[in-house]
């Protein structure tokens, strides 16, 4: 594949799908992480709305928000896993859960607060002060699994059912961006 078709192909992928991710890009079209990030060096200086972000890029479309979609993968939003995200321009995005609304603060780098849906309680929490529960056996949405705890308390009993890790806003965070580049 020449590399003009490649690029050619990355560009759609970030068209439909708004992200990629260099190692699953690198598997698909047999070249190296080298070559995929030259590739997306060449894109983002064509095109100002690519951007690269740790692990692949994304491309920054003008945000229609589309109500009760998820902003990062489409998905209808649920209303028991999901989360209000506002831009530092006072944009809202909704996400379907935690593990989307991660992803989302991770990569725009512009959302300065979220209210998540508390996985017990299902009450608001602030994403700031919650307790997340990473890939525990309960899978209500996207993985690896994300969840929202308002108490700590109520997260380690949670967590003594149904397993997976405790961790805080940036730990979680963390987590998910490394999951998601190395699968
Ligand atoms: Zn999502
Ligand atoms: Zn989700």
């Amino acid at each position: 594949m020449l590399a003009i078709e490649r690029r050619e192909y990355i560009l759609n992928r970030l068209r439909k799908e708004g992200r990629v991710q260099v190692r699953e890009l690198s598997q698909e079209l047999g070249v190296s992480h080298m070559t995929i990030h030259r590739d997306l060096d060449y894109l983002v200086s064509v095109d100002d709305r690519v951007k690269k972000v740790f692990g692949g890029a994304i491309l920054d479309r003008p945000y229609q928000p589309e109500p009760g979609k998820c902003a990062m993968c489409g998905k209808p939003v649920p209303s028991r896993t999901g989360v209000s995200l506002q831009t530092a321009s006072g944009q809202r995005l909704e996400a379907c859960c935690p593990h989307c609304a991660l992803l989302l603060v991770e990569s725009r780098g512009d959302v300065v607060s979220g209210m998540a849906t508390d996985y017990i309680l299902e009450r608001v929490v602030n994403l700031k002060s919650a307790v997340f529960l990473l890939e525990s056996d309960v899978v209500v949405c996207c993985t690896p699994s994300v969840l929202c705890f308002e108490d700590e308390d109520h997260a380690r009993r949670f967590q003594q059912g149904f397993g997976g890790q405790i961790a805080d806003l940036e730990e979680a965070k963390k987590q998910v961006v490394f999951h998601m580049t190395l699968s």
